[in-house]
């Protein structure tokens, strides 16, 4: 007998048996399957008039979207204090990202919690809680800009590139990876242009088609959402009638913050359908990834617009970004995951925090990722388990997490290499310096310690790598 059918023997409810079979789950573990449902926006006072026709209305969604702290306030009235008022007042000025959100994230977040409420954390930015960068933190910590043959076109790995067509999204997220060049200009940062433009997208197409060695192309931004129908149609061709293109996938947050785009606007989702079903007869892959952070953003809407997309067979999946008091534990990121695969959408990544401007306060430390990716694997099926990664600042490219050739808790400092996209280069990620002790804290301080610091753990890791 094989070991397989001896286990199933093992379960099967034999007299005997009883000691082998599992104590059925707890109910909070079928959590996942509780998603929010009914006129969740009418607890908002400025939403308590607005109909379920409007609220599933993606024009209605973002009519109504907020970039004014002026306007947020005036939606706030009365549910938030004076003091988060101030403070938010103060993020707005202060954060080097545009700010937007839509009335479908305002209405999931929980107002009797405003300051740790998570979605809040990733949408709104609050002065108090901004912390100092890290010394080592540069604006394109990627080096995007420095691998784009053409603007808007970096390609870092050998058979795979990443296009951005445009530079707007639905909403504007804190922690953006490319606040170098989306959004509009802020305050502290004035951006590099990477609008849609016919002759910038001619000329990426035509290094695409020049490079032999390019199958697969990521088309994000800026965000996919923000591509007209005819425009999405325009990318889609131009890549699939490439011979050398075998996988494309395009980029949104939508799914995580408007779903009721997938429902309402027939054109859009028509168009992607239409991509799909063209690269499906010429045999080549075309997908949807999105960017849920937190099982809160999964509602009754998402699941409808997931199960829309499920039924035309257009594959789904998610890249979270790990941050700190937004799913940052263990329960979270397993609800999160489990909650994924119940709208049939697969988890693919999650990446440790980038070392992005104005967001310390966001990034966990290398170790807390290690930790919860311990507790999620596991938890369900292996194809819906995330990989933990670490997207290797100076242009390594996306690692995993427990890759690195050395890792120093105790000064955060951690070294990755990257055989595959660049034999011999070793890249430096940092933990957070609010979460190391006062006395490393300290050393940061210094230029002279910070150098000691890292030519330590770089000495380190060259001894492993050497062997
Ligand atoms: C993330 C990324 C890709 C795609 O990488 P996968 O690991 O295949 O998801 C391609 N190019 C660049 C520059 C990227 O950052
Ligand atoms: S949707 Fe994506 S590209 Fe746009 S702001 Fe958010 S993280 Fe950045």
């Amino acid at each position: 007998m094989d070991a397989a059918s001896l286990k199933s023997r093992e379960a099967s409810p034999l007299p005997g048996a009883a000691a082998a079979r599992k104590p059925t789950a707890p109910d909070a573990e079928l959590a996942h399957r509780d998603l929010l449902r009914g006129a969740f926006w009418r607890a908002i006072p400025a939403y308590a008039d607005v109909t379920e026709e409007q609220f599933l209305d993606h024009q209605w969604q973002a009519k109504h979207s907020i970039t004014k702290v002026e306007k947020l306030l005036a939606v706030l009235r009365g549910l938030v204090s004076d003091a988060f008022v101030e403070d938010a007042t103060e993020g707005f000025h202060r954060a080097p990202m545009s700010v937007r959100v839509s009335p479908y994230l305002l209405s999931l977040i929980d107002w009797s919690e405003p300051f740790s409420d998570p979605l809040r954390t990733q949408f709104i930015p609050l002065g108090s809680r901004l912390l100092p960068d890290h010394p080592k933190l540069g604006l394109d910590s990627l080096h995007e800009q420095a691998d784009a043959p053409v603007p808007g076109l970096t390609h870092r790995y050998p058979d795979k590139a990443l296009f951005l067509p445009l530079n707007t999204c639905p909403v504007y997220c804190r922690f953006c990876t490319r606040s170098y060049a989306v959004g509009a200009d802020t305050d502290g940062v004035e951006k590099v242009e990477l609008r849609v433009d016919e002759e910038r997208w001619h000329r990426a197409f035509a290094y695409i088609a020049s490079r032999p060695e390019l199958e697969d192309i990521v088309v994000s931004g800026g965000d996919a959402y923000n591509l007209r129908p005819t425009q999405l149609i325009e990318i889609g061709e131009a890549l699939l009638a490439m011979k050398n293109i075998r996988r494309i996938r395009f980029a949104t947050k939508g799914p995580a913050v408007m779903p009721q785009k997938v429902l309402s606007d027939h054109a859009w989702t028509d168009a992607l359908t239409r991509i799909v079903d063209a690269g499906r007869k010429l045999h080549k892959e075309v997908v949807l990834h999105t960017h849920f952070n937190h099982p809160r953003e999964i509602t009754g809407i998402t699941e409808a617009a997931m199960n829309l997309l499920f039924e035309r067979g257009i594959t789904v999946r998610n890249q979270t970004v790990l941050q700190r008091g937004v799913n940052d534990r263990v329960e979270t990121m397993r609800l999160l995951v489990k909650r994924l695969g119940h709208v049939n959408v697969h988890p693919y990544y999650v990446y440790v925090h980038d070392l992005v401007r104005g967001v310390e306060d966001l990034r966990t430390t290398l170790g807390t990722a290690l930790e919860i990716e311990k507790h999620v694997r596991g938890c369900t099926a292996g194809f819906n388990t995330p990989t933990f990664v670490v997207d290797a600042p100076g242009g390594g490219g996306k690692r995993d997490a427990h890759s690195f050739e050395h890792y120093d808790r105790e000064t955060g400092v951690s070294v990755f290499t990257s055989p595959s996209v660049h034999g011999g280069a070793y890249y430096f990620y940092f933990d957070p310096l609010d979460c190391l002790s006062p006395e490393v804290q300290k050393r940061w301080r210094s230029p002279v310690e910070q150098d000691a610091m890292m030519a330590k753990a770089l000495a380190a890791a060259k001894a492993r790598v050497r062997g």
